[in-house]
């Protein structure tokens, strides 16, 4: 993973990863499955059971899985093309390309359980060497800078991020981090479960140490001792739901201000080893982050910085280390924190490992053996369908002034649609990859992969990359780019299914399209503008009508549970609840106007806006398609959508989403939305008073 993540630039579709599953020869998702329909529970009552029930009941989640869902099924099949790729290129043959080496050999040393065994811990030697032989808290600065370019998460984050006020400048950033459990949250709650899982974190860090040869007594000490670090770190974290606010994530400073905040930790020394270009000034997302971590600086021995710095190494690389810290590492991370039963099968492990690491170069493959211009075609009409309902949508809504649709009309066409993979594929050259290394391999990725994100240090924005690789599973709208972004992983069934009529594809992938164009204007994208600056281009009263109707949708999500009594966050998920409840507004807008045209009725191709056909006005209802396996082209664009979403996953891992996922579950995602549809209890016939008519239905957009 990269050192730095961008702290508020994607509204993704999905948490992500959403690698890997169960079967080894996965079946082709269709984009709508009558089967999966359970016609025991009325589509007014509990739309989600009705549309996923007898699938949910056929799919329970596979031993190596937290979650099982439909998602699922299509990134296991995308994994299965990939290790088809890997495995070609994985022979060492000196005819390959040197990309194919790369991703090849990575494939095969990852692979090469015998030669990772046979190195042992040893392999981490050099690393943890450097560490032992610390002398004084002055190199702490330097010891830092050498473990983040090795992408290790220690203490805080420091990376390239554009200036939130001038979004085409890319300048430095430093960030919170240095966490090993999943939240702030995690170490701070004094409920029974948060205090056990701490308990079962101290042991688990550790057994980690002890694996490295730390003797017992001496671990359980230093694991204790690292707790109260992180402990430390996380009182002085923002919350999630404060971070989603922009300003709150935004102090641009000099770095002679950062330093007088943080007296006992040497800047310069940190910016001299990190290596990048040189820093003038920098965003400190939280500074009072950094006035904790100076603290802690001051006051805990540097023998305990050592452990803690060994600590979050051996967490980083537990991936291609042998399969005792694997297992240790999957015991806590899988099995307690998300209830997943066995590990994943090395080679999905590997396959995940060379996509995070090259993704570029194994998607250029993947585009190559899956994706044609027509994948291409097709989805940029579906884009143009989305973004002309989002403008009608736009311009007739009832409680926005005209001085602010202006600006959202604007800001609406200003959007770049990015689609199946990148123009220009990354450059993998310099990184070096050696069969039989797959400790090295990883640390050198890391290194390149850091490398390349300090070089955009003071340079202008490169809208035309990527944060996702093309087989993903996924899609995301960028705030300060301005752009929505469909991996070409994702334009295939259940999403978009040639073999499908309009509706489902329209409850499929347009509802996705949809979703991300609703992000440029959710709770945190509306304060971006057009190019992508932090900029309020609201009138007072628009804003205020926004809040009010943006407040109903948090007040609904936070009605609803997961794990029996754990209630979503209606706040840390209004942002992709919003994107969900105005995309699929907007999918049905478009649906209906190309059914419309498809009946030759206004606004069809033979009948520009404003004329009658020659054959004059024909109502649509004798126009209108035949059902299909019993359903109206309504009914199957809800199912369409309902059906993307059927899902079934343990309750940790319910548990865990709830604190750190903005995404609400899949169960919610559906009746969250249809329940706020007036068009949703048309097409089912609801009635006042069933469980899918929301008395106080929301809608923002
Ligand atoms: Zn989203």
């Amino acid at each position: 993973m990269p050192a730095f993540k961008n702290p508020i630039a994607v509204g993704a579709l999905l948490a992500m990863p959403a690698l890997a599953a169960a079967a080894d020869t996965p079946a082709k998702v269709p984009g709508f499955d009558p089967t999966a329909i359970d016609r025991s529970v009325p589509a007014c009552t509990d739309f989600y059971r009705f549309a996923c029930g007898n699938w949910m009941a056929r799919n329970p989640v596979p031993p190596d899985r937290a979650r099982w869902g439909r998602f699922d099924e299509l990134a296991e099949r995308n994994q299965t093309a990939l290790r088809g790729i890997l495995e070609k290129v994985s022979a060492d043959d000196p005819r390959r390309e040197p990309i194919d080496q790369k991703i090849g050999d990575q494939y095969a040393a990852c692979m090469d359980e015998g030669a990772i065994e046979g190195k042992g811990v040893a392999a981490l030697r050099p690393e943890t060497d450097r560490i032992d032989k610390l002398a004084a808290k002055a190199e702490l600065p330097a010891a830092l800078a050498h473990l983040h370019a090795g992408g290790v998460n220690a203490a805080f984050r420091f990376g390239s991020v554009p200036d939130f006020k001038d979004a085409n400048s890319v300048i430095a950033g430093t960030d919170q981090g240095g966490l090993g459990l999943p939240d702030r949250d995690y170490y701070l709650k004094d409920d029974a479960k948060s205090a056990d899982l701490r308990g079962k974190y101290v042991v688990h860090v550790q057994k980690m140490l002890e694996l490295s040869g730390e003797p017992p007594a001496a671990a359980a000490a230093d694991a204790r001792a690292v707790m109260d670090l992180e402990t430390a770190l996380a009182r002085a974290s923002l919350e999630r739901v404060k971070r989603r606010d922009p300003a709150n994530i935004y102090h641009k400073m000099k770095v002679a201000e950062l330093q007088a905040l943080t007296p006992a930790f040497d800047w310069k020394a940190y910016l001299a080893a990190a290596g990048g270009p040189p820093v003038a000034e920098l965003n400190v997302t939280v500074p009072d982050f950094f006035k904790a971590v100076n603290g802690q600086v001051e006051s805990v021995p540097l023998e305990t910085w050592k452990a803690y710095l060994r600590w979050h190494l051996l967490h980083e690389n537990a991936n291609v280390l042998p399969a005792a810290f694997v297992e240790e590492d999957f015991g806590f991370y899988g099995k307690t924190l998300t209830g997943a039963k066995e590990l994943r099968p090395r080679w999905k492990r590997c396959v995940a490992l060379v996509d995070s690491a090259m993704g570029e170069a194994l998607g250029r493959r993947y585009v190559e053996a899956t994706f044609g211009a027509e994948g291409k075609e097709r989805t940029s009409k579906m884009v143009a369908a989305l973004e002309s309902a989002l403008e009608r949508d736009i311009r007739t809504l009832p409680w926005m002034t005209e001085a602010t649709k202006t600006q959202a009309l604007g800001k609406l066409r200003a959007i770049a649609n990015k689609i199946g993979y990148p123009d220009k594929w990354r450059d993998y050259s310099s990184l070096r990859i050696v069969r039989g290394d797959a400790l090295g391999n990883e640390l050198r990725a890391e290194a390149f992969q850091v490398r390349r994100d300090l070089d955009k240090i003071g340079k202008a924005l490169d809208r035309s990359e990527w944060s996702m690789s093309p087989p993903t599973v996924n899609a995301y709208y960028s705030s300060l780019q301005n752009n929505i972004n469909f991996p070409a992983g994702i334009l295939q069934p259940p999403f978009y299914d040639n073999a499908m009529d309009d509706a489902v594809n329209f409850g499929g992938i347009g509802a996705v399209i949809g979703h991300e164009l609703t992000h440029g204007f959710d709770d945190q994208g509306r304060k971006f503008a057009a190019n992508g600056d932090l900029k309020d281009w609201w009138t007072e009263e628009d804003a205020k009508e926004f809040e009010k109707r943006a407040g109903c949708i948090a007040d609904e999500y936070a009605g609803f549970t997961v794990a029996g009594d754990v209630h979503l966050n209606g706040r840390l998920t209004l942002g992709e609840n919003t994107a969900d409840n105005g995309g699929v507004r907007i999918a049905h807008m478009a649906l209906m106007q190309t059914l419309a045209e498809a009946a030759g009725g206004p606004g069809g191709p033979k009948s520009p806006p404003g004329s009658t056909s020659e054959r004059g006005f024909i109502p649509r209802e004798r126009k209108k398609p035949a059902p299909i396996d019993g359903f109206t082209p309504e009914q199957r664009f809800f199912l369409g959508f309902g059906q993307v979403w059927c899902q079934n996953e343990t309750e940790e891992s319910a548990r865990l989403r709830a604190t750190v996922d903005p995404h609400s579950p899949g169960r919610y995602r559906v009746n969250g939305v249809v329940s706020n549809m007036p068009e949703f209890q048309q097409a089912f016939g609801c009635k006042a008073g069933d469980a899918m008519v929301r008395e106080n239905a929301c809608r923002v957009w």
